[in-house]
């Protein structure tokens, strides 16, 4: 694996692209979230820590509208995630309007998650036609182009079957590329991987960001969060515990929370 330097961005301060408020979710008695805030900038890598349990991937999911908040809200790019502000009161959207919304963040699992019965290139031309209705003529160059910048062009034919973990991720990131997501929420994309794969899709996740792209990162990958993240967001017992740069969090944690679970990965 060659080495690519850090990488240096600035991020837009002005307006969050993402702002999560007084968020809450719980299922049946269990208070998964108990009320998460958090706002995150354009061109902001956000890495989110946390023992297994903590509500990580739920919160993802309340950005993603694949949970419905309890209380509180999700606002991807000024729009309230499953609801329309109407005078003073809020309306569902309706599971068009949602599938639109979604298209804005684009969500990459530990499961590669693409269809086996597609060819690659057919995987990223998918929700651009069905969703977006857009030829897949027109489609189709973008797709390639995709595929080259994930080093994958040459396997636009064939079946996600035929490809290793590391590959199959590196074509679930530019599936979600390919709707133009304005957010890309990554849920420890790497901790399926056998070990030796994890170092080319952390490659392709380094190259986005240094492309400007905005990204909320569940991931244990200490190395990937100290060269890439702009904040550190630590998660116990679905509250943010600790946030702020990586040289604080990381390397000068401030919640005996925090210094267990960096602890724990070592
Ligand atoms: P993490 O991603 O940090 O490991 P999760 O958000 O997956 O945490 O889960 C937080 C808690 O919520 C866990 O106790 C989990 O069992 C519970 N949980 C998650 N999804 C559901 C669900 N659909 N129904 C019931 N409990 C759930
Ligand atoms: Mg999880």
């Amino acid at each position: 694996m060659t080495t690519t330097p850090p990488v240096e961005r600035r991020s837009d301060r002005s307006e969050p692209i993402v702002r999560i408020v007084g968020l809450r979710k719980s299922f049946g008695d269990l208070e998964v979230l108990k009320s998460v805030s958090l706002d995150i900038y354009p061109g902001q890598v956000v890495v989110i820590l946390g023992r297994s349990g903590s509500g990580k991937s739920t919160m993802l999911r309340c950005i993603n509208h694949l949970e419905k908040p309890s209380s509180g809200a999700v606002i991807v790019k000024g729009e309230v995630v499953g609801y329309r502000v109407k005078g003073d009161r809020l309306h569902e959207l309706r599971p068009k309007e949602i599938a639109r919304q979604r298209a804005a963040t684009g969500m990459v699992f530990q499961a590669f998650n693409l269809f086996p019965h597609l060819t690659v290139l057919e995987n990223l031309l998918e929700a651009p036609c069905r969703v977006l209705g857009r030829p897949a003529g027109e489609v189709r160059e973008e797709a390639m182009k995709l595929l080259t910048s994930v080093g994958l062009a040459e396997k636009a034919d064939v079946y996600p079957s035929t490809l290793s973990g590391g590959q199959q991720q590196r074509v679930a990131i530019a599936r979600a590329l390919v709707m133009k997501p304005s957010v890309m929420l990554f849920d420890e994309p790497t901790s399926a991987l056998d070990p030796e794969l994890v170092g080319e899709v952390l490659e392709v996740m380094k190259e986005l960001a240094r492309s400007g792209m905005t990204m909320i990162v569940v991931t244990h990958e200490i190395g990937f969060a100290r060269a890439v993240a702009d904040e550190v967001v630590f998660m116990a017992e679905g509250r943010v515990a600790e946030q702020g740069p990586p040289s604080q969090v990381i390397d000068n944690p401030q919640t005996e929370a925090t210094k267990t679970f960096l602890r724990s990965l070592n």
